[in-house]
């Protein structure tokens, strides 16, 4: 794993990362937040495809699948005490209820890859994003997705056929509570293109990356770079 100071990854090698030289760093914690519909987890998966080097954080819930989703990939479906046990066993970096069902964050897979110099992506909700800003106020990265207006959030909520009516009836009346919380966090994309919002959820990781605090190897690289001169 250990690469020449200088080297620059990605170059003719089909991976698509965004190419950072390899310079050790610690992984950020890149949070998406959104009202449901505003394209959230179109942005996140589109994201993963493109980058190699960041990994979706899989939450615990105690909601009942949807049509399609798979235990272990979209989430680990759990009932209310084995969340509970979790909870109570410290396992999960945070957690929240949202609607009637529970969500939390398994701690041990976000640690390992942060401290690998991995980047983990969180699709969870503003309760989420202040629990993990207080407890790694450094390594969070927080986007929040708006859509374009109100009409195009209830076509979406709509088109998506997966929830009853009611649900998507208390899903409008939670984005409006969910959209307040927008200033506190770094960044905000109002979600018109899914093309544009994904090339400015990469640039906005390409930065992150670049950010000099994250850059563990960065003295080392520089004091060989003195010593070449
Ligand atoms: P859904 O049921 O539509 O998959 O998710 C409902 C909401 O729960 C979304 O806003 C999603 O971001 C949030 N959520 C999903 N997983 C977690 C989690 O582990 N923690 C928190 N705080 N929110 C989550």
């Amino acid at each position: 794993m250990t690469k020449n100071a200088a080297d620059t990854s990605n170059q003719g090698s089909n991976d698509e990362s965004i190419a950072v030289p390899h310079i050790a760093r610690r992984g950020l914690l890149y949070i998406v937040s959104s009202p449901s519909g505003a394209g959230k987890t179109t942005l996140a998966r589109r994201v993963l495809a493109a980058d190699s080097n960041i990994e979706m954080s899989v939450s615990v819930t105690t909601r009942a699948p949807r049509p399609g989703e798979k235990d272990g990939v979209d989430y680990h479906f759990v009932d209310h005490a084995a969340f509970e046990g979790m909870k109570d066993r410290g396992e999960l970096l945070e957690w929240a209820r949202v609607f009637d069902n529970y969500y939390g964050t398994p701690r041990a897979p976000v640690e390992a890859a942060i401290r690998d110099g991995r980047d983990v992506l969180f699709d969870i909700d503003w309760q989420g994003a202040q629990q993990l800003s207080e407890k790694m106020p450094n390594d969070v990265v927080r986007v929040f997705v708006l859509p374009p207006s109100g009409d195009v959030l209830e076509n979406r909520l709509k088109s998506r056929a997966q929830d009853p009516a009611d649900v998507v009836a208390k899903r409008m009346a939670a984005a409006a509570s969910e959209i307040s919380h927008w200033p506190e966090y770094d960044y905000v994309l109002v979600n018109s293109h899914i093309e544009q919002s994904t090339a400015a959820a990469l640039a906005i990781l390409l930065a992150e990356r670049l950010k000099r605090g994250r850059q563990l190897g960065l003295s080392d690289f520089v004091r060989k770079l003195q010593s070449a001169l």
